[in-house]
């Protein structure tokens, strides 16, 4: 947890809990109101602005089963369950996930600074869910699930309907990001930053697929990030692909459909359009380069 000054805790008690049920417990008291304290950035940051509205914080920095990462079996199914009490720094050095999701952790060390990257936890990003490097679009395309208890008992949320559909500050407990495990041996990450704001992009883009010993192709995923416009899977478009990589076929045709949907959808306003160009030209770029020129 961030260590430093405290602002304004005159009236506000910190409660240190060990295991996810003494959280649980204190989450259920519907007396008092709580909020979790991870690592701590965002709820320093909201006590130093005096809009920290809650009547106590669960410091949960200590709770273990927060903090491991190993393979669990889910509905028949492999998954790497990675505690939401971990930080980005402690995740990218895991030698599990080096070997197993090599591109997620290269998109982690890149994500930020090394001060932020020892400091923003998993629980504290999903909750605040401001775009950190290509770290959601890396989620996105290794169709992770994130899992959740509060006293009702658990619920696994897949990744995209987490982003676009769950509130911001819902109650319970993130307990952690499962990922499938599954073969994704290309993988490809394009980016334009902002200048001197670590972390922060204007836009980026993921692309991870399988490749047989034979070097093809399939299960091209994509997905990006533009600031203002947010994380977007494109299964439409991965869809086309796969079948232009399966038939050997351009996809030129597609990114032009691609550009034509992108205007719809965003707008035609200058600030659009720059994005709008600046995502096409990543993905193209993605693409020429992990199946090839595209050309027929
Ligand atoms: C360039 C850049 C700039 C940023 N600037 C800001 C900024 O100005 N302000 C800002 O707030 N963020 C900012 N962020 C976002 C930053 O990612 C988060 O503040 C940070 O990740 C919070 O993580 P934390 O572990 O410190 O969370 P904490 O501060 O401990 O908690 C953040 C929120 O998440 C909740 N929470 C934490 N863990 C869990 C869990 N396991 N389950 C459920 N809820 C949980 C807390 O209750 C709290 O509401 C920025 C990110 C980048 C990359």
């Amino acid at each position: 947890m961030v260590e430093g000054v405290w602002f304004n805790m005159s009236n506000l008690s910190v409660l240190r809990v060990k295991s996810v049920q003494e959280t649980l417990n204190l989450l259920a008291e519907t007396d008092v109101t709580s909020k979790l304290l991870s690592g701590g950035v965002s709820i320093t940051l909201q006590i130093r602005n005096g809009n920290l509205t809650c009547d106590r914080l669960i410091d949960i920095s200590g709770v273990e089963e927060l903090k491991s990462i190993q393979p669990v079996q889910i509905n028949g199914k492999t998954f790497y369950q990675i505690g939401a009490g971990l930080s980005l720094s402690h995740v990218a050095k895991n030698s599990e996930l080096k070997s197993k999701f090599p591109g997620l952790v290269s998109v982690i060390k890149t994500s930020s600074d090394p001060a932020r990257l020892n400091a923003f936890t998993l629980g504290g990003l999903l909750t605040v869910k401001r775009n950190t490097g290509n770290l959601f679009p890396a989620l996105a395309v290794l169709e992770a699930v994130i899992q959740v208890q509060n006293t009702d008992g658990e619920k696994l949320i897949p990744i995209m309907e987490w982003l676009t559909q769950v509130k911001k500050e819902s109650s319970g407990l993130i307990t952690a990001i499962l990922l499938p495990d599954q073969s994704q041996t290309g993988w490809l990450v394009k980016e334009v930053k902002r200048r001197q704001m670590p972390g922060e992009l204007i836009a980026g883009v993921v692309l991870c697929s399988v490749k047989d010993q034979n070097d093809v192709q399939s299960d091209l995923r994509l997905a990006s990030v533009v600031d203002q416009f947010g994380v977007q899977r494109w299964t439409a478009i991965e869809e086309k692909i796969n079948q232009a990589v399966a038939a050997n076929d351009s996809f030129h045709s597609i990114m032009n459909d691609f550009d034509v949907q992108l205007q719809l959808r965003w707008g035609d306003g200058l600030d659009a359009q720059y994005r709008r160009q600046v995502l096409t030209a990543l993905i193209t770029r993605g693409l020429q380069e992990m199946i090839g020129s595209g050309e027929e």
